[in-house]
Formats: structure tokens, sequence, C-alpha cells
């Protein structure tokens, strides 16, 4: 990864026809050559419209978008909307129609030599486990197939800025992790960018460098995956990566002797950081089980502890041989927001 810019988000806004609230307001980041940045949110937050105007396919009423310097053209003034070495793929795959997956590949190869041609052809078909499908056309192909196809041509491409919109979102379970492991292996030796959108925050942990979390149309926070999911900045972001136990006042003064914090709204712990065991340690809070779910490969037991407050925790088996059990988790690891 290099230290240049290629992209600059400036204090952007867009507000759709008459619809009163913006969709994207006051967003401003930059992103770094090389870089895998996730944008995140909830459904909804501006994340597709955020990265249609990132594309050039989206008018912006306030604010820039700079790529390598140059500002972003407004697509209403062009011709084709869209802008060279930008990418886009966006949600709902459209490919090019009456074309086979290997006519297609070879259209965004066509600047090489027939024979380095084939080679990346074959290259990029075995990236995606598209070999079986190079014969197919765009309507012989199912949805996450489609994807996959789509993926290989936006790597194949010249363009050296890709921006994806929930790259796998129809790709089924059993072939998603590959083809994520494969996409963003393959991603880090190509010199691209990649913008991503995800409403799977825990997809952009492993993967990005940079995570852009929007709220309705606001940024929230931006920062390294580490940062974004230890340092949350509010309970929303913290809630993106999985369940937040929130904590009441007398169960951080009655049960973890912890005073409130001055002007502290909200106290919480991820469900991920408590432990239980069915024997007393010292600063274990005491909490009685109330019932089980089934959660596929565990159970989630809820618990009830002595000022009322409820608990959820994970584990293997249906019910605890002891009704009594007995939760702790480091201090350090509760969250307190304003
Ligand atoms: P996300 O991708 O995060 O789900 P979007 O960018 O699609 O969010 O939408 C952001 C907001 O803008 C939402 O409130 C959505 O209803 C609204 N919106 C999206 N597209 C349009 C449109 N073409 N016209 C009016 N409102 C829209
Ligand atoms: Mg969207």
């Amino acid at each position: 990864m290099s230290n240049k810019t290629v992209l600059r988000v400036e204090n952007l806004r867009i507000v759709y026809g008459n619809v009163e609230q913006p969709a994207v307001q006051d967003v401003s980041f930059k992103v770094k050559a090389g870089e895998c940045v996730a944008i995140i949110g909830e459904s909804g937050s501006g994340k597709s419209t955020l990265l249609r105007a990132i594309a050039c396919l989206q008018s912006c009423d306030e604010g820039k978008i700079l790529v390598d310097d140059q500002l972003l053209p407004d697509p209403m003034q062009l011709l084709v909307k869209g802008y060279a070495g930008i990418r886009y793929v966006s949600q709902d795959t459209v490919l090019p129609r009456l074309r086979t997956v290997e006519d297609m590949l070879r259209y965004e190869l066509r600047y090489f030599h027939a024979e380095e041609q084939t080679l990346l052809v074959d290259q990029y078909l075995d990236i995606f486990s598209l070999q079986e499908f190079r014969d197919r056309k765009d309507t012989e192909l199912s949805g996450g197939q489609k994807q996959r196809v789509a993926l290989s041509l936006a790597l194949a491409s010249d363009a050296g800025l890709l921006v994806l919109d929930e790259p796998f979102n129809q790709i089924d379970v059993i072939t998603r992790e590959k083809v994520k492991e494969q996409l963003f292996s393959y991603f880090r030796s190509s010199g691209k960018t990649l913008i991503m959108v995800t409403h799977d925050a825990l997809d952009a942990l492993p993967w990005s460098d940079k995570i852009v979390v929007l709220r309705d149309g606001h940024l929230l926070q931006v920062g390294t995956p580490e940062k974004v999911y230890e340092k949350p900045v509010d309970m929303y972001v913290a809630s993106l990566f999985g369940p937040v136990q929130l904590l009441s006042k007398k169960q951080l003064n009655d049960l973890l002797h912890i005073e409130w914090p001055n002007r502290c709204r909200y106290a919480g712990i991820r469900y991920n950081d408590v432990e239980h065991q069915l024997s007393k340690t010292k600063n274990a809070i005491q909490v009685k089980w109330i019932r089980s779910y089934y959660a596929g490969k565990q159970y989630k037991w809820l618990l009830q502890d002595a000022t009322g407050g409820e608990w959820m925790v994970y584990a293997a088996n249906k019910e605890p041989s002891n009704k009594m059990i007995y939760l702790h988790f480091p201090l350090s690891q509760i969250f307190f927001f304003k």
C-alpha cells in the first residue's frame, strides 16, 4: 500500500428529489492506493447512494469527490455515466447480454496478447470457481453465479478503483467463504484499490484496512477494523459487530461495584466477552437460568441477575446442570457511551 490518496470524499450531501431527509450528509473520508475500505451500516443508511456517487453514477447536492486529485464530473452532464478507471458492481448483478462468460472475460482482457489472454481467462475462472460455466450466457446463470462472474470481470478489468455493492449477497453460504478468500487474496496482489459496501460488519473485519460507518446518511466513525471494533464511538457502531448486553446503573453499582460515569448514558458489554461457569469466582455475577433457545451449533441461555436484569450467553449444552450460574468478563471490556 502506498501513501498516495486515490479518493477524497469531501462534505458530501445527497438529497433525493422531494425526500426531506438527505440520503447522505456531511460525509468526508479518504482512501489510499491499494487500500480495501468497507462501508458498513444498517439498511437505508446511505451506503449504496454514497457508492454510486463515488462511481460517478449519482449527482451530489453539496461537496465534492476527487479521484487521483481530479474532480469527479456531475454524471448528469455526461453522455455516458461513470468514470474511466472506476469499476462499479451493483447490488443486483447486471452482465453483458448474449455473451458467454469466457467472451466477457476476453473482452475485459482485450489489450493482452492472445496467449496471455487465454492464461488470464483461465486464472480468473479458477479464482471464482467458474470453469464449468465458461460457455454459459448470463441468462443461463444463477444469481450467485452471475455475481461471481461480475466480480471476476471487475478484477480482470483495467480499472484501478473497484467499487462493489454487497458483492457476496447472492452467493450461497457454502461458496461464499471461498470466493471471499480468493477475491481478497487476489486483490492484494493486483495493485487495485477496493471500496465495498457490506451490511454484515463482521464481513469487513478480516479483510478491510479501513471501515467507514454510516447511519441515517451521517458518517459516525472511520478507522481500522481494530479501532472500530474495540473503540466504537457509540452503541450503534458497537452493535453492528454483534449483540451487546446493555447494563443498567443498578447492575453496575450493585453487581459490579462500579460507579456510573459522569454524563454516561449507556453502558454495555458484548455477548462474546461474557463467559459463564458453574462455580463461584471472585467478581463473578450470580445469575439464574431461565430458559434456552436453540441457535444452531449452540444454545442461547436467557439468564436473570439479582437486580432483575436479563443476560444472554452462548452455551454448548441445552440446559445447565445447575440453575445458578456465574458470569464474568474483563471490566475493561465494558463500553460507556454518552
Ligand atoms: P443502503 O444502501 O445503506 O441500504 P441507500 O443508499 O439505498 O441505503 O438509501 C439511503 C436512503 O435513501 C434510504 O432512506 C432510501 O429509502 C433513500 N433512497 C434510495 N434511493 C432512492 C431514490 N431513488 N429515491 C428516493 N429515495 C431513495
Ligand atoms: Mg444498498
